[in-house]
């Protein structure tokens, strides 16, 4: 194998920069071990030849993680398979259920808790409307009730849930686990998210940007690993998600995929950047809405709510898709900005695919399939050289919630040292 724990450390969580110093554990092994419970996750099935052909590991490594990982109640030994001449096959299954984690997204608008198995099936969903106050305790009173719920309706056995991930607006501050002036957030200065909820809940607790989380979520149960694409997180704000070579990128800081101040608009108004049509300053939500007000498409909203904001924005996309043509106008024109912006991305990264999704991407749809795709093609200097496909996410309106659930599941199984490891 070349990949070494550095990858582990630094691309699936980051938790794993403080904690994992100083442990004695051999830690190519670690990576060995998820990489053969990742494999037999996605499959339906595998057997033990499949495993050592597909990993490059010896038979006898693969023997002893396989043993292991039957051993954490992880996979479990699902029969042999007789293939012609030879010794059967040994089959390899997950255990769906001897693990779960809960994922959780705090969108300004909404709070999405979903409980995970290991399978990567959602076994339990709860959404409901975020506070409407600027006080943190006040969400995280709401949070703490939501998620209790959530565990006690699924029915999942509480000792088996590994974990808490939490996909939250950025800034984030790692070092902290703590919320930093988020934008779309008012009245959270600093929030020590992975403390607070963690002491609340008695659960350990991983915290991602959410557009990362969504691009986590929407790779974490492909068939095929997606290898370049950027997801771009609709919501109350605007972010994008990357991966690059199948692994999600994070930057120094994590806070990758601050797009908001690409330009959508060349003949836009200035933004408060500088900058001449950024596109947080013609294409988001609140932006459309009071655009929507002034046109006299929508009733007076106040646009500094960002339930509001959510509810008006559908009722824009409801008008468009009965056929206004103001309202299709205005939709078209944020899906003109987005494509711009996906063209510029698609430039600088060389990827295969924009992904869109998050809150909000249901109302933009049908403008944004429509209008994106041929602007992409247009914009991307590599047209002849491959394609790049532009869609919605295949996950739905979890999308954030399913990748912070599969981040805290993977790191608590791998990483909290005398709790879940494997090895031994
Ligand atoms: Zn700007």
């Amino acid at each position: 194998m070349t990949r070494t724990d550095a990858d582990l450390g630094e691309k699936t969580q980051h938790r794993v920069r403080n904690e994992r110093r100083g442990t004695n554990l051999p830690r190519v092994a670690d990576y060995n071990q998820m990489l053969v419970l990742d494999l037999i996750r996605r499959s339906e099935g595998i057997s033990r030849v499949e495993l050592v052909q597909r990993t490059g590991l010896s038979a006898q490594t693969l023997s002893n993680i396989a043993r292991r990982l039957v051993d954490a109640h992880l996979i479990r030994q699902s029969g042999r398979v007789h293939s012609g001449a030879g010794a059967p096959r040994t089959i390899f299954e997950v255990e769906e259920n001897g693990r779960y984690a809960v994922g959780l997204h705090i969108d300004p608008a909404r709070l999405t808790c979903i409980l995970m198995n290991l399978a990567g099936d959602v076994v339990a969903t709860t959404v409901e409307s975020t506070p409407a106050t600027p006080d943190p305790a006040d969400v995280l009173n709401a949070i703490e009730a939501s998620i209790g719920r959530l565990i006690t309706e699924s029915g999942a056995d509480r000792s088996r849930i590994a974990g808490i991930g939490v996909a939250t607006p950025g800034p984030i501050d790692l070092t902290q686990g703590a919320v930093i002036g988020a934008p779309n957030l008012p009245g959270w200065e600093i929030v020590q998210l992975r403390s607070e909820l963690s002491a609340r809940m008695g659960l350990p607790v991983i915290i991602e940007k959410d557009s990362t989380a969504a691009a986590q979520g929407e790779i974490w149960n492909a068939d095929e690993k997606p290898d370049n694409l950027a997801f771009i997180y609709l919501g109350t704000g605007v972010a994008a998600g990357i991966v690059l070579d199948g692994e999600i990128m994070r930057g120094a800081s994590a806070n990758i995929g601050d797009i908001g101040h690409l330009s959508a608009d060349p003949d836009g108004p200035i933004c408060y950047c500088g900058g001449r049509g950024c596109l947080s300053a013609t294409a988001m939500p609140a932006t459309l809405v009071a655009s929507a007000v002034a046109q006299g498409v929508l009733h007076s909203v106040d646009v500094s709510d960002a339930h509001a904001v959510e509810v008006a924005l559908a009722e824009l996309g409801r008008i468009a898709t009965a056929g206004h043509p103001t309202a299709i106008g205005i939709l078209d024109r944020a899906a003109h900005g987005f494509g711009r912006v996906a063209g510029q991305l698609v430039n600088m990264l060389d990827l295969d695919a924009i992904v869109f999704g998050g809150p909000q991407w249901e109302t933009f749809r049908p403008s944004f399939l429509r209008v994106v795709p041929a602007i992409v093609e247009r914009l991307f200097m590599g047209r002849d050289l491959h394609h790049v496909d532009v869609r919605g996410t295949s996950i739905g309106d979890p999308v954030g919630a399913v990748g912070a659930a599969s981040l805290a599941m993977w790191s608590t199984t791998f990483d909290t040292p005398g709790r879940l490891y494997l090895t031994s």
